[in-house]
């Protein structure tokens, strides 16, 4: 806006916005030869034949035949620049009341001044009243100058329209505001009209309106005129007007039609002049003919609205190709309505406009390339730098006033890289645009929320006690959980949460803030998924062990640091050991064996557990293989046991079926172990999976029952063989009467599926008394066995040679 004005002020726009006056006039100047009006003109030809300056004779003798048809007025639009008047034929005719007389005031009086011929009183002599713009065009007409009080000068055009009205009746009053005739009021344009910037706004001026682009009555020659050649009723009751046409006489204007295509155009002042009574006419006789500009402050909302529609066209539209073709249209559009209220007589600005459509279509698409620059393209969401920027402006409102400290939290969705790999990346992005949404209602207005990473969120708390955001982030957790319907297809997350706030005394840089949250989420991960966890010192410690593991997992691979222990399972009925699990164990450099606690979950995250789970499936059959070929007779199920991505292995079928068959292992000895938790996430897709394996033979079990929430209505769909009932409530049930009544129902109600129960864990032996009570099938713990090596697992075999 600042912009255009500026450009406005230094009227740059101004040729452009003339340009425009120009085409429209082109467009409009069609109007039929007007039948109050005859031109008579003096030729080249008449030049030739008469001479110049014309005798009087000539003159008198055409004015005389001209006179005889009786015209109502006969304008000598011919300069006389000798002062007396030699002829008295001529004389005569000047005398005539209808006659009217041009004189040349001049530029700077009195050089270039040509007076009227003295003969004619002042009230017959209007000036030559041609107003050239700067780019020399002819576009306004001076149709008065005085008052009432000093003397008036009356344009020629002026004279002659009131003389055809009989001017005798009109009243010519000019006032401050206009110049009034009779009913018309004629308003004096201000220095500023139209697209016109600065002009010499003294007097009544107007704006053409040009009836022709050629000639806008007929015309004849002097010859004609002078041999009588002509209709008699051209002249009658007409304004005649005579004046010189030819080229060489230089009384030629250039006009809105001297186009490129005809640069040389010009039109004879007598055409002109024929042009401007014309229009006099028209708006003397009440006909609309007198062009009208909007006030200044319609001017400013018609620029506002096209500056507001050519935004919301750039907002809106994205693609290149789109926002080119909108922005054209606009301007089409915009050049339309301007050509049509052109036709109206209303001169709108257009350069204006259509400079302010560019310039607004170019101002949106710059805000859009930085907000796209600061904004995350899928969600709209502020970017990490974005948020970083964020939480550095609360920190240090926070270090002058110190009150409630600033709170950052990091969202994860649980396993979001498992539902991307299974269902596709624009899947993916649906769920995460849909739990966004979700995200967005939950949230107060005052924090800010920013995607960080794929299914990474961070947000920022400021102001808000830490009791609120607790609960806060507890139905965020809510409501990010409830199930939604994606693609046809029914969806629950999880999402783990970690939050870091600032500590009175401490200092802090924004990406402080964002890294320990960062860690407080992996920490409330690796307690089980959908948590928070405030983060605290030690976290970050434990964060970086966590990625040293990430690394030294990998090299364990490849220098075979994983062995397999096995812990017997031991059958109730015949008090005999059934088979053993095979449990994954890390050997450490130092010798000692780290627990698949500390790094299944790990290995699981980064991918690594398909190629870690593949050894332990192949090197446990290939054990019991062995074990087979060396106590005969060996009727033993090995329990081994399955992460959620091996589940999710679409060929794991097919691996686990190739490596029975190469080992030569029947699938019946092999039970597979799936915890609750991990065969209730894709319950239609885990049971497929599950029918395919139990067609290999392979038993099945859900470890770690009563973790997970089962649905018991998917229960029985399951083709389970045994139930485990989990060592927390094995542990507590010697002492806990609910976890007693728990245990109980797991039994009665897998018995009743179908399922033998194996409880694990045991250690006590009121813990196994109670079991048998209740009829638990299998079980295993420290109190039969710990998980043995397998030279510790074969002297148990040899030991004792009748197995169950
Ligand atoms: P799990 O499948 O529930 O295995 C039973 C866990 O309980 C084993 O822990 C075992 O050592 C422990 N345990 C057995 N009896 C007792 C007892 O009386 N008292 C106590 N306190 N603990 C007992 P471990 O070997 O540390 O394994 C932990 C978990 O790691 C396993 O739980 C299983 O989910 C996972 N895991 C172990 N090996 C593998 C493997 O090869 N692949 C996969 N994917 N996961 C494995
Ligand atoms: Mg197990
Ligand atoms: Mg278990």
């Amino acid at each position: 806006m600042a912009a255009l004005t500026v450009v406005k002020h230094m009227g740059l726009l101004e040729p452009l916005e003339l340009a425009s006056y120009d085409a429209f006039s082109r467009r409009q100047a069609g109007l039929p030869d007007d039948s109050r009006l005859l031109i008579v003109g003096v030729t080249e030809e008449d030049l030739q034949q008469y001479g110049w300056p014309l005798p009087d004779d000539v003159l008198a003798q055409a004015i005389e035949t001209l006179q005889s048809h009786n015209p109502r007025v006969l304008g000598l639009d011919l300069y006389r620049s000798a002062l007396t008047i030699d002829s008295q034929r001529l004389s005569d005719q000047l005398q005539a009341d209808n006659l009217i007389a041009v004189m040349n005031v001049g530029n700077n009086p009195p050089e270039g001044e040509v007076p009227p011929p003295p003969i004619v009183p002042w009230e017959r002599v209007g000036f030559n009243d041609v107003v050239i713009d700067g780019d020399g065009t002819l576009r306004r007409g001076l149709l008065f100058v005085g008052s009432q009080d000093e003397r008036s000068f009356y344009a020629f055009s002026l004279r002659l329209a009131l003389r055809y009205l009989a001017a005798d009746s009109l009243s010519v009053q000019a006032t401050q505001r206009a110049l009034v005739i009779g009913d018309a009021e004629i308003p004096a344009i201000p220095n500023n009209f139209g697209a016109y910037q600065t002009i010499d706004d003294r007097g009544y001026q107007i704006l053409l309106r040009y009836r022709s682009d050629q000639s806008p009555a007929p015309e004849l020659s002097l010859s004609q005129v002078l041999s009588n050649r002509f209709d008699p009723a051209l002249v009658s009751d007409r304004i005649v007007v005579l004046g010189s046409a030819a080229a060489s006489l230089k009384d030629q204007f250039y006009t809105p039609f001297n186009t490129w295509r005809s640069r040389n155009f010009s039109m004879s002042g007598v055409v002109i002049h024929a042009q401007m009574v014309s229009q006099l006419l028209d708006i003397l006789e009440g006909d609309r003919a007198l062009y009208q500009s909007l006030p200044n402050w319609a001017e400013l909302v018609w620029l506002l609205a096209w500056l507001a529609i050519a935004s919301q066209i750039a907002w809106i539209l994205n693609r290149p190709v789109l926002l080119g073709l909108g922005t054209g249209g606009v301007m089409v559009i915009l050049w339309g309505v301007s050509a049509a209220a052109f036709s109206q007589l209303i001169w709108l600005p257009l350069a204006e406009p259509a400079l302010g459509i560019i310039m607004a279509s170019g101002a949106v698409v710059l805000q859009k390339l930085l907000y796209r620059s600061t904004h995350d393209e899928l969600t709209g969401l502020p970017s990490r730098e974005l948020f970083v920027a964020y939480v550095g402006r609360a920190l240090s409102r926070w270090r002058t006033k110190q009150k409630t400290p600033v709170t950052v939290a990091f969202l994860d969705i649980d396993r979001f890289k498992l539902i991307n790999q299974s269902w596709g990346h624009t899947t993916g992005d649906r769920i995460l645009t849909t739990l966004v949404q979700r995200l967005q209602t939950v949230l107060p207005p005052s924090a800010h929320l920013s995607r960080v990473g794929g299914d990474e969120f961070a947000l920022l708390f400021e102001r808000m006690p830490q009791a609120d955001i607790d609960t806060l982030l507890y139905s965020v957790q809510a409501a990010l959980a409830r199930p939604f319907m994606v693609d046809r297809q029914r969806f629950s997350v999880t999402t783990s949460i970690g939050m870091a706030l600032t500590q009175t005394g401490q200092t802090y840089a924004p990406e402080d803030l964002l890294r320990d949250a960062h860690t407080a989420m992996y920490r409330a991960k690796t307690l089980g998924n959908a948590r928070h966890q405030l983060f605290a010192s030690g976290m970050l410690a434990e964060a970086k062990r966590r990625l040293n593991l990430e690394n030294d997992l990998q090299d364990a691979l490849k220098a075979q640091a994983f062995t397999l222990y096995y812990q017997p399972i031991i059958c109730f009925q015949t008090g005999k050991l059934s088979g053993f699990e095979a449990l994954l164990r890390w050997r450490q450099p130092n010798g000692e064996f780290l627990p698949p606690a500390e790094f299944v979950p790990v290995a699981e995250e980064i991918g690594l557990i398909t190629t870690i789970g593949s050894w332990v499936f192949q090197s446990a059959c290939e054990q019991l293989k062995r074990w087979q070929q060396q106590f005969t007779g060996l009727n033993i199920t090995l329990s081994i046991n399955l992460s959620r991505r091996q589940l999710e292995q679409p060929d794991l079928v097919e691996k686990i079926g190739h490596v029975l068959s190469t080992v030569g292992l029947d699938g019946h000895c092999i039970r597979l172990e799936i915890t609750e938790s991990v065969v209730m996430v894709n319950p239609e897709e885990t049971i497929q999976t599950m029918v395919r394996l139990k067609d290999l033979g392979i038993q099945l079990s859900i470890d770690d029952f009563g973790t997970g929430y089962s649905s018991l209505s998917l229960l029985h769909r399951f083709p389970m063989d045994s139930l485990k009932v989990d060592r927390s409530f094995v542990s507590r049930m010697d002492r806990s009467h609910e976890d007693l009544e728990i245990v109980k129902t797991v039994i009665a109600l897998g018995h009743k599926l179908g399922f033998s129960i194996v409880a694990e864990g045991i250690e006590q032996h009121a813990q196994l008394a109670l079991l048998q009570q209740v009829n638990c099938d299998y079980g295993q713990g420290y109190l039969f066995a710990p998980p043995l090596s397998h030279e510790q697992a074969v002297n148990l075999l040899t030991s004792c040679p009748t197995w169950c």
